[in-house]
């Protein structure tokens, strides 16, 4: 590797670190819900949404602290645009992983949106069933916007019980 492409080496992703109390200061009961928005906010003025006009924001807090955030990019082959929070989740991974604790996505009016249907599903897989979400009828877990959801755990009990 050359001199001038040092700059470009990929430190490897921190090993994750969820917090060591539930309890503590990343609980989701001392979510700020203002702070979590307003980044919100900020991601869905950085959306790339020229063909829909309808920019979205979302943000998320992990396990460990952490602050992960994306926004909607759309695409002029209009099927393989990207919802805000397929960008989130990848810079969930991209960071060191974990699991989300509390999300808040935001549409033009920088109000509470809920979650498409196929990104309330990447919210189960990465934050399960208590993971909170700012919706317009106020906070509710996961377990309420996606009930009955299908996870990762179906794919263990067939896992464990083959047919
Ligand atoms: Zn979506």
């Amino acid at each position: 590797m050359s001199d001038e492409q040092e700059g470009y080496a990929a430190e490897p992703a921190p090993r994750h670190t969820p917090a060591p109390c539930p309890e503590g200061p990343h609980g989701a009961e001392h979510v700020d819900w203002d702070a979590l928005r307003a980044k919100a906010i900020e991601l869905m003025e950085r959306a790339y949404a020229p063909y829909s006009n309808f920019p979205v924001g979302v943000a998320g807090i992990v396990d460990d602290g952490r602050v992960v955030a994306g926004c909607n990019v759309e695409n002029a082959a209009y099927g393989v645009g990207l919802c805000a929070e397929c960008g989130m989740v990848s810079e969930l991974h991209a960071t060191g992983g974990g699991k989300l604790i509390a999300v808040s996505c935001v549409g033009a009016d920088g109000q509470p949106l809920m979650p498409c249907g196929r990104c309330r599903q990447l919210l189960w897989e990465n934050g399960g069933p208590s993971c909170l979400l700012m919706t317009p009828e106020g906070v509710l877990p996961m377990s309420e916007v996606l009930p009955q959801a299908f996870g990762p755990d179906n794919l263990d009990l067939v896992r464990d019980h083959p047919a």
